[in-house]
């Protein structure tokens, strides 16, 4: 049995991130990682070039069971300190848009910044590693392919349920049922949306299209492109939209999922067309200029028949304005966890001292990163909270 001060399970964002901040103060950590390398998800994140925090970050950008839960460990470890970090390195790194920070070269960049940390600082890192069981008497005492390790930290960075491909695993549910520690019914977020097939089949013939709108649910907006695929929705602002899906998909008449978007939302079409009620271009060609050709044909085949602009009544006018201004649509599903970004639900934060992720019923054990209830916005706010959960669980274990 080997004695260690702080054990991590994962070497994902959150872990590494906490093992150095240990490491930093004096603490011997091991880091024991499934996969055969640390951080994977760094690597393919941001189409590989990690969108690794966002300039400004609030607990608005996220969603739990408790909102507020995420300020104190947000607040001390900020985006600003992250970034100085990365800088500190030598990694550069631009805003692409809406504050989100990506590195200039690669999002190998930052995993090895993070080894490198990790490296300073004593840590060890087992990869090929395979948990067996957790015995908590007093000290945690973990079996594993590697060694048998005991410790009086034991922190479960082991992330959520998304991208099973790459390594994903249920170990931190199973751990927190082991301690009888709730857990907040988990789901696929930041994933794309599915369509009935039959409602679907006219938008299908037109995947990889993309449009600039607004997509709502109630008062949550977000401002992106939508990207219509060959069973539904994806792009940016369905990602958003659909973690605030959290219904269970069911009943076809179950409108509890149900979304809008705008499809224009700088323009008034309804004053647009009453100012064109004389023209005698076709309704198709009319939208071609507000939308791709293609998108303006398949919806105005779907919804309208296109006829020259003189020849619909107000009523008509009226129709086809509040439907392109506030398109109702119901998905039937999402794509899961096969091609879902992040784990939305997860450690009920309820379960969490917010200022160290230590639990609250079992003294020495921590839950960091995506295993927690807490799911970022799209925009570097998932691993802001890897690196600020970490921290916090760092300088306290
Ligand atoms: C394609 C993709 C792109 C993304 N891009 C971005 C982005 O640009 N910006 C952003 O903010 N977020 C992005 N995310 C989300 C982000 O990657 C995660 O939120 C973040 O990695 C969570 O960190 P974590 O350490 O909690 O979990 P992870 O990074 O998932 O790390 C968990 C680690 O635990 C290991 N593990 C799992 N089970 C076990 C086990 N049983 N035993 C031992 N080890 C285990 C895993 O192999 C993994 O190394 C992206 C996600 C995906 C899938």
């Amino acid at each position: 049995m080997k004695e260690v001060d702080v054990l991590i399970i994962g070497a994902g964002a959150a872990g590494l991130m906490c093992a150095a901040e240990a490491g930093k103060r004096g603490r011997s950590v091991t880091i024991l990682e499934l996969s055969e390398k640390p951080g994977k998800k760094i690597l393919i994140s941001g189409g590989g070039r990690c969108n690794f925090t966002n300039r400004i970050v609030t607990s608005e950008n996220f969603i739990s069971g408790n909102p507020h839960f995420c300020k104190s460990a947000l607040a001390g470890y900020t985006p600003e300190d992250f970034t100085k970090l990365v800088s500190q390195h030598g990694i550069s790194y631009h805003e692409k848009k809406l504050g989100q920070l990506f590195c200039n070269g690669s999002s190998g960049e930052i995993l090895n910044m993070l080894t490198d940390e990790c490296k300073k600082y004593g840590v060890k890192i087992i990869t090929d590693c395979r948990i067996s069981g957790i015995n908590h008497n007093g000290k945690f005492e973990i079996t594993s392919s590697y060694n048998n390790y005991s410790c009086a930290s034991l922190i479960i960075a082991s992330g959520g349920l998304s991208i099973p491909k790459m390594g994903a695993t249920d170990l931190a549910f199973r751990v927190a049922d082991q301690f009888k520690i709730n857990i907040c019914k988990p789901y696929p977020a930041l994933v794309p949306l599915t369509f009935d097939l039959n409602e679907w089949k006219e938008f299908s013939r037109i995947s990889g299209v993309s449009v600039d709108c607004v997509v709502s649910k109630g008062k949550i907006k977000f401002r992106e492109n939508i990207l219509f695929t060959h069973r539904g929705l994806s792009g940016p602002a369905v990602l958003q939209i659909s973690s605030y899906l959290n219904e269970t998909f069911s009943a076809k008449s179950d409108n509890v999922n149900a979304f809008e978007i705008d499809l224009l939302p700088d323009t008034d079409l309804f004053k647009l067309f009453s100012e064109n009620t004389g023209s005698k271009i076709h309704l198709t060609n009319f939208l071609s200029a507000y939308f791709p050709k293609r998108f303006a044909e398949t919806f105005t085949d779907k919804y309208f028949s296109s006829k020259p602009l003189n020849q619909y009544s107000q009523k008509d006018i009226k129709l086809l304005s509040e439907k392109i201004h506030n398109w109702e649509l119901i998905p039937s599903g999402t794509e899961g966890y096969a091609k879902a970004e992040v784990t939305a639900g997860g450690i009920d934060t309820s379960e969490l001292s917010s200022k160290t992720m230590e639990s609250k019923k079992v003294k020495g054990l921590y839950f960091i990163g995506e295993a927690s209830d807490v799911t970022g916005w799209l925009g570097g706010y998932n691993f802001q909270w890897a690196w600020s959960s970490g921290v916090a669980a760092g300088k306290n274990c």
